[in-house]
């Protein structure tokens, strides 16, 4: 078993990378010989719940599968059903599943009564590798995407890559756009183990799943301790490929899985770029490239999108439009993302019309 640091203001915690069985007596700490509630979703808690069942409530709190949990509804009955339970103040909450278990689970636990701690038992390569981390929690709403949160890091983070033999080649690489993004924001080193290593990876390589968390995890760790409240600058390079990526889940709904979203909106992040004379062609050719060889989309197009326009209007829609103006992260070239405020939105438009 791994164990990475994450250094934060409030509190530093550990996420450990490895077999749960390894980590269940720092779980079993936690737990303080109770048993505390569990949220998670049909699928995952079918599959991993009874792992849990020394330290957890025997009723888990059960959400819907996938982006579905982040509603209001589900937020309310998640509450709703720690209060059924008499969960205290003070006592952890288990997340165990994907992304959107944990960003959901993870506002819940922010809210109920002020504050209870979250333990993060992700479950899919995006959650291991990446959301899990940074406490980061939000629900969609008004359609925008995580248009409500909050920041509340978790107490400790229990990331078993065994857990990813079950999950579906589409959600694998959905997840892998993820760990991709970490070599474009600033590791070109790792887009090259990328570029070795991903057919590997996604064809169910334990080994190499175990280290690409790794080492996500440990740059976004970095990241986080560098700007643990997303307000300097650091931190916002972590959304490379999103602003595009947020714009395309609010326009396409949920038939889009977030990483293909923001699969696509590196490619378009890179694209905008080299347009703009930020970026050699080259570079953004070779993380098409990469993005189209391990079957991610790269276009609009891949994903049944037509209109470029209704991209532009919900990417100024999102949270991420400052009232300054529309802040991108774009790149200098493969492994540089920088910040760039104030995007030049007549480019942007004409440069998203040109989109098929
Ligand atoms: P998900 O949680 O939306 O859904 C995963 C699907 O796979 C579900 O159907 C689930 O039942 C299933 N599943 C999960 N684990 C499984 C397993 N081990 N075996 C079989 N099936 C399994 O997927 P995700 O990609 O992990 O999460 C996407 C969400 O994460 C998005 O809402 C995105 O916005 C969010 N996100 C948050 C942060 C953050 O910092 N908080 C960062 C990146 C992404």
């Amino acid at each position: 078993m791994t164990a990475i640091r994450v250094a934060h203001p409030g509190a530093d915690y550990d996420v450990l990378v490895g077999a749960l069985g390894d980590s269940l007596p720092r779980l079993e700490a936690v737990a303080e010989g109770g048993h505390l509630p569990v949220i998670s979703d049909q699928r995952v808690f079918g599959l991993y719940g009874a792992r849990l069942a020394g330290i957890t409530l025997p009723d888990p709190i059960l959400v819907p599968e996938g982006e579905a949990a982040k509603d209001w509804p589900t937020l309310a009955n998640i509450l709703e059903q720690l209060a059924e339970r008499g969960i205290k103040r003070g006592t952890p909450i288990i997340a165990l599943g994907g992304g959107s278990v944990g960003d959901v689970a993870g506002l819940a636990a922010s809210l109920f009564k002020r504050g209870c701690p979250i333990v993060h038992v992700p479950t899919t390569l995006l959650a291991q590798a990446d959301s899990a981390i940074g406490g980061k929690t939000a629900i969609d709403a008004a359609g925008q995407k995580n248009l409500v949160g909050t920041f509340h890091h978790p107490q400790l983070v229990v990331a078993d890559p065994a857990f990813l033999d079950t999950l579906d080649g589409r959600q694998l690489r959905s997840g892998y756009a993820e760990v991709v993004k970490y070599g474009l924001i600033d590791d070109p080193d790792f887009f090259a183990w990328c570029e070795a290593n991903g057919d590997g990876l996604l064809a169910g390589d334990g080994d190499l799943r175990r280290a690409a968390i790794t080492h996500c995890v440990r740059a976004k760790a970095r990241f986080v301790a560098a700007d643990p409240d997303d307000t300097s600058g650091t931190r916002a390079l972590l959304n490379f490929g999103h602003s595009f990526g947020h714009a395309i889940e609010a326009v396409a709904g949920h038939r889009v899985l977030h990483g293909e979203a923001v699969a696509v909106g590196m490619a378009l992040a890179c694209d905008f770029s080299v347009g703009l004379g930020l970026c050699p062609a080259a570079d953004a050719d070779r993380v098409r490239a990469h993005l189209q060889a391990v079957g991610l989309p790269t276009r609009l197009g891949d994903l049944g999108l037509k209109e470029g326009a209704a991209i532009l209007t919900a990417m100024l829609a999102d949270k991420k439009a400052q009232a300054s103006g529309l802040t991108l992260i774009l790149a200098r070239r493969l492994g540089e993302a920088f910040v760039a405020r104030n995007a030049d939105l007549r480019r942007l438009s004409a440069f998203l019309d040109r989109l098929r």
